[in-house]
């Protein structure tokens, strides 16, 4: 029995770590591991002087605090010997077994390429890392630090196990991080705060994620974590008093109500208080004001009846209440939140939850192995690894690590919305996600055919903005592809990278012909939308380093050059030559009234100055368009303008300044409908493009718009025209030749 042994205090230490739940056996492999990697790094040490031993049991005791299964403790005891000592993989294999082996190998191959190995320079037995004498080494430092991430979130979709040692490695590192010279530090902490903080936070690991985030910011900002940290100290006297005399009063009073609560005192997180004074722009004098409960009381209907009882002892701050147990936050977490105003007229945060939403919060993932019964935890489980697996799935296609960490920022870091699939299972997407993401999302194939979407069963264009709670349903065609359109950043049509890949990867596998027709026609078409009918191709082609015009084409047909680029060379171009749009420059603005300064957007429109809120030179000003007197301009914060029904009769007018500008001739043709003009003239508003005189014809349904308008350059004018085709109705918008 290993009790009976008188243990060395590191493995005593260890041993009182364990869960309760852990069996004899358990335990005598956990011992057997602690002497195992004892001797394979006797002689080591590491920066801080201790033997290298030590980071192996911390590794071990983090999860096992958290409840990992044994194996995966064991396998933390370990995690360093293939790396660093002499042990292989088929010495483990032998002592503990596959399953350990495997986590192990798992842990090693995270941290094996050369260089990058130790791309976190730590643990690294006091090695250093010659620095990057110049700017080629400092990149190809970066690619090294961007391909380990790559592996650690490949790796993360084999074995979620493996992951969680990894980030328990990372957070004893960060406590020892003190120990390492100064730049090391920053850089080693910022990748932290980068990475592997939103990394937990992703997996729900909150003890985690909150240690990782003040560890890394004590060194990526050490003045101002030293000023919080001094304050919290000078405050926690009076802080403590006042938090215990909250805590009796609230058990008073949810045990009047008969339910059994666990009330505690929210610790103070030094990041999250520097966060929020950012985010309120606060002094900390404000900030640590605020303080927090929590109550864990044993089931849902009791987080509710406490919720209401607390407000009504106390006025609720409006718009601080928020409901995740009806609807979790994207990375599973629940709880009720709200802030009252306290007795002492200052407020109070306070976070209800029952104990299996507690240990959610605090473990996230891990939280699946703490109970051996099955229950929701599992499917959440479920849910999280399908997530990661999904995840993965298209990033084995990425081959370039930085556009994969790229990626891994946009498409995983960023806030995230969650909507629905007709049959309501929830999906997970970042912030700014338009129905063309969802459907890739969904499945490639939806991706392709998509043509249409609705939302809660209206109708959208496919530029829509998805939000939380929204039910998306993808209309599809039977067949077909995506539209290259869809890649035009000019029409916001794509958020996530992964559709992106998804769309050039569909585009890159048409035959070199389809894609040379296709990029001849949009780049042949678009000259001529644009009226630049002389433009010489070929020389376009070398100025883009192409063998021929023909390999030009076809990088414009497969998307690996965007038109975009292509009408941005071609502006600056243009620009350097005199005649920019081969026309005559605007004549300069004209005074429009009496006044001493023009108004622009209006020309031509008779004006006048409202008499109820006097704008002057520099207010805010849009203008009103008035039956039968032109346009009034006003503030735009005037009481009367505000309380206006007809919004679609203000227009959006500026202070004018002679700009250069160049008037052009626009037409487009369409299937007349109502509130077309008013889409056109929203679309020049929001681009502050003056509209100097219009024509309109309608010819049994079909209707020919000229305009006149005043663009500052080509790449404007090309915006304007693909966000007025892609009006519906809208069959074509070109510039008229200049003549
Ligand atoms: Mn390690």
């Amino acid at each position: 029995m290993v009790s009976t042994e008188k243990l060395a205090p590191l493995l005593e230490n260890l041993m009182e770590s364990l869960p309760e739940s852990y069996s004899v056996v358990d335990r005598e492999m956990i011992t057997h591991a602690y002497h195992f990697a004892e001797a394979a790094h006797a002689g080591q040490k590491r920066a801080s002087g201790e033997p290298y031993i030590t980071h192996c049991v911390a590794v071990a005791m983090i999860l096992a605090e958290m409840s990992v299964q044994p194996i995966v403790v064991v396998a933390a005891l370990l995690h360093d010997t293939v790396e660093d000592t002499s042990v292989t993989l088929a010495d483990i294999r032998r002592e503990f077994g596959d399953e350990v082996a495997k986590l192990v190998d798992g842990v090693t191959k995270l941290t094996k390429l050369p260089h990058v190995s130790r791309a976190d320079g730590i643990g690294d037995n006091g090695m250093e890392f010659e620095e990057p004498a110049d700017q080629a080494r400092k990149d190809r430092r970066r690619d090294l630090v961007n391909e380990t991430l790559r592996k650690t979130f490949l790796a993360m979709g084999e074995d979620i196990r493996v992951v969680l040692i990894k980030l328990a490695d990372r957070l004893h590192n960060m406590r020892t991080l003190g120990y390492l010279p100064e730049p090391k530090r920053k850089r080693i902490a910022q990748e932290t705060m980068d990475i592997f903080a939103p990394l937990a936070n992703r997996l729900g690991i909150w003890q985690i994620k909150w240690e990782l985030e003040d560890l890394s910011f004590r060194y990526i900002n050490p003045e101002k974590y030293r000023e919080i940290a001094q304050n919290l100290a000078e405050t926690r006297v009076e802080r403590e008093r006042q938090m215990k005399e909250i805590i009796e009063r609230l058990q008073k009073i949810v045990k009047d109500a008969s339910i059994s609560a666990q009330i505690t005192g929210r610790s103070k997180h030094i990041y999250s208080i520097y966060r929020k004074m950012m985010d309120k722009q606060k002094p900390f004098e404000q900030v640590r004001d605020i303080r927090g409960v929590r109550l864990i009381v044993p089931d849902i209907p009791s987080c509710y009846a406490v919720l209401g009882i607390i407000h009504t002892h106390w006025r609720p701050m409006p718009s601080e209440f928020d409901d995740y147990i009806a609807a979790p936050k994207d990375n599973f977490y629940q709880s009720l939140h709200t802030a009252v105003i306290y007795d002492d007229g200052r407020p109070l945060e306070v976070q209800i939850r029952t104990p299996e939403m507690d240990e959610n919060a605090e473990f996230g993932i891990a939280a699946h192995w703490r109970y051996k019964e099955k229950g929701p935890r599992d499917e959440q489980y479920e849910q999280r690894i399908n997530w990661l697996k999904k995840l993965m799935d298209w990033r084995q296609d990425v081959e370039d690590a930085n556009e994969f960490v790229d990626g891994m920022k946009t498409d995983v870091f960023q806030d995230r919305v969650y909507v629905f699939t007709p049959r309501g299972d929830i999906i997970d997407l970042p912030a700014g996600s338009t129905p063309i993401d969802f459907a890739y999302h969904v499945h490639t194939e939806i991706g392709n055919r998509c043509r249409g979407a609705k939302i809660n069963g209206k109708l959208v264009t496919l530029d829509y903005v998805l939000k939380t709670g929204d039910q998306v349903e993808i209309l599809a065609a039977k067949r077909g592809g995506p539209s290259r359109d869809w890649l035009n950043p000019n029409l916001g049509l794509v958020r996530t990278q992964r559709a992106r890949s998804k769309i050039r990867a569909w585009f890159k596998h048409q035959n070199r012909e389809q894609n040379l027709s296709q990029g001849k026609v949009i780049i042949e078409r678009e000259l001529r939308r644009l009226g630049l009918l002389n433009l010489d191709i070929d020389k376009l082609a070398t100025d883009f380093d192409y063998r021929s015009t023909d390999d030009f084409y076809v990088a414009i047909g497969t998307g690996d050059l965007s038109l975009g680029h292509v009408i941005n060379t071609i502006s600056e171009n243009l620009k350097k030559e005199t005649d920019v749009l081969a026309v005559k420059p605007a004549a300069p603005v004209k005074e429009i009234t009496g006044n001493e300064v023009a108004v622009l957007g209006l020309k031509g429109i008779l004006t006048t100055f409202a008499k109820c809120c006097h704008p002057a030179p520099g207010d805010q000003i849009v203008g009103y368009i008035t039956r039968g007197r032109g346009a009034t301009i006003h503030r735009s914060d005037c009481p009367n303008i505000l309380r206006m029904k007809d919004r679609e009769r203000i227009v959006k007018v500026t202070w004018g300044e002679p700009q250069n500008t160049f008037p052009v001739d626009i037409q487009i043709k369409a299937y007349d409908r109502q509130g077309l003009m008013g889409d056109i003239s929203n679309i020049l508003n929001n681009e502050n493009i003056n509209l100097k005189d219009i024509k309109l014809n309608v010819t049994h349904n079909l209707a020919t718009i000229v305009l006149i308008v005043e663009v500052s350059d080509i790449v404007q004018l090309s915006r304007t025209l693909t966000l007025i085709e892609n009006l519906p109705n809208v069959m074509e918008a070109h510039r008229l030749n200049p003549g």
